[in-house]
């Protein structure tokens, strides 16, 4: 599972009334330009945190042209030296280290997840992104290219402009530092909206990006919703590129904003129904965990998360009994509490779209044989889900659910395994778990997604690119590949 998890984590804190709740621009705090706020509220109990300024399109216009300002020919920013840059990242992850306890425990209050989780792994993926990216400022260069002719040919790799960033509420802290990173790193400019569900920890980050030194207008965050603030950026036509995190159907709102406005570069991230593929001799401790894992992790919101779980039918009765015991060991409550394995889901809408993907499960014939209902009554959990005998065709198997509902599905030989794990719109990730190296790389080789797991799951590491194949996305985030996202080669 997640290496970190062992690191005791300490006691968890925040104020009272958390302190950022504004919108950022040019490095100011701001009121929204009309005048309204919006509710953030804590998922374990449902009750409401605070009341967060609402960004709207003129506040995306406010903040478009602070970006624009920030990134003309000649400003502080534009005229730091690469090296400096990667100097600032590097303050802002050692202040994010500082702030840890907070951060995690901000974190776990916006979005339900438990603290320990966020303490040990958001936490540490978020800064280690930014150290990351800290070190290519000043290393991402061009080539000189042996052109036919008297000639002197060379490329410049220039950063791509205003830079517009859109990201989901499943783990905050790390699509922002996956979005922000890599674009402050080459040089961009950013106008960044954080999902209405969890603003609190990126305006924290946002003051640490002032205190950090970032000059004024570089990074300007807008907490708001999407229709708005969200299509307001993406339809800019002084935004010059898009990245957006979120589900497959705001994916095409975003291109196709793009396409209408000024064509402005777009990447994706967006969802997937990802194949854990099972082999009989796989070591069955292992197997059943990493499953688990797989699915579970974040209270099943992921994109990657391991969704269609496919088992060789010579160990399928014994993989189906083993993991039903393991999700009912599954510790859910209070996300503060530092056994807790799960917390809520996000909010109403999502806990309501699982459990209608449930009663899909039970109609279209799946057996139910874990969970299936809501947990308790206060706040939005649901109980861990297993569902055996999944057919290719069910909507279970192929919609998101987005929530702790685990499919398994059987197959018998290598026959048509590839095909059926194959047969979805998306191919963001996948895994095999075998000990036989020949299979593992037919799998791999075959798979159409952009990661591959073998005998793991759910490992990132800001070095190694992540996004998806067909539907499930456009580019690529992290290590090298993903400073193509936010940089213009010049010939
Ligand atoms: P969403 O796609 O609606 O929201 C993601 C982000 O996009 C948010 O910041 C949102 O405000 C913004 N957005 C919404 N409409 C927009 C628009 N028209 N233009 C620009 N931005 C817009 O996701 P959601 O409603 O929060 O969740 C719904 C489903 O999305 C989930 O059930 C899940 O399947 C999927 N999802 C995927 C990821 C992922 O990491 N790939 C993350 C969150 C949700």
């Amino acid at each position: 599972a997640v290496r970190t998890l062992a690191t005791p984590a300490p006691a968890p804190v925040w104020k009272s009334e958390p302190e950022f709740t504004k919108i950022f621009i040019n490095n100011e705090w701001r009121n929204s330009i009309s005048g309204k706020t919006f509710p953030t509220f804590n998922p374990a109990t449902g009750e409401k945190i605070c009341d967060v300024q609402e960004g709207d399109k003129a506040d995306v216009d406010a903040a478009v042209k602070a970006a624009s300002s920030a990134f003309k020919r000649g400003s502080p920013w534009r005229r730091m030296d690469a090296a400096q840059r990667g100097r600032l990242l590097y303050k802002l992850a050692d202040l994010m280290e500082r702030d840890r306890v907070l951060l995690a425990s901000l974190e776990t209050l916006d979005n339900g997840k438990p603290y320990g989780v966020a303490y040990a792994a958001d936490l540490p993926l978020s800064i280690n992104t930014f150290r990351y990216y800290a070190g290519w400022a000043d290393k991402n260069h061009g080539k000189t290219i042996p052109i036919a002719g008297d000639h002197f040919c060379y490329t410049r790799h220039e950063p791509v402009g205003v830079c517009g960033q859109i990201i989901p509420w499943n783990f905050p802290l790390l699509m922002q530092a996956w979005k922000l990173a890599p674009a402050l790193a080459m040089g961009n400019t950013i106008v960044m909206k954080v999902a209405e569900q969890t603003p609190l920890t990126a305006l924290h980050i946002a003051s640490l990006l002032a205190e950090a030194g970032f000059p004024p207008g570089v990074v300007n965050i807008i907490p708001g919703y999407g229709p708005t603030a969200g299509q307001a950026i993406s339809m800019h036509p002084d935004v010059a590129k898009v990245a957006f995190t979120g589900s497959t159907e705001v994916g095409h709102k975003v291109m196709m904003a793009a396409a209408q406005s000024n064509l402005k570069r777009v990447t994706l991230e967006l969802g997937g129904k990802s194949p854990n593929i099972i082999f009989g001799d796989a070591d069955m401790d292992a197997a059943v965990e990493q499953a688990h894992f797989g699915l579970f992790f974040n209270q099943g919101q992921c994109c990657a998360a391991g969704s269609r779980t496919f088992v060789e039918g010579k160990v399928y009765d014994e993989f189906v009994e083993r993991s039903i015991a393991r999700a009912k060991k599954r510790a859910l409550g209070n996300p503060f509490d530092l056994n807790t394995e799960q917390g809520p889901q996000i909010d109403k809408d999502q806990m309501d779209k699982i459990l209608s993907m449930i009663e899909a499960g039970k109609k279209d014939g799946a057996r139910l044989v874990a969970g299936g209902k809501r947990f308790g009554d206060k706040g939005y959990f649901v109980e861990p889900t297993i569902f055996a005998d999944v057919k290719d065709n069910m909507t279970i198997a192929q919609e998101e659910i987005f929530g702790p509902v685990m499919s398994i599905l059987r197959f018998d030989g290598m026959d048509d395994l590839v095909e059926k794990a194959n047969n979805t719109v998306y191919g963001l990730a996948a895994a095999v778990v075998t000990r036989d190296l020949d299979k593992a790389l037919y799998v791999a080789n075959n798979i159409r997604a952009g990661t591959v797991w073998v005998n793991c799951y759910d490992v990132f590491d800001a070095a190694a690119p992540f996004g998806g194949y067909k539907m499930s996305g456009l580019g690529r985030e992290l290590g090298e590949y993903g400073l193509e996202a936010y940089t213009e080669v010049k010939t």
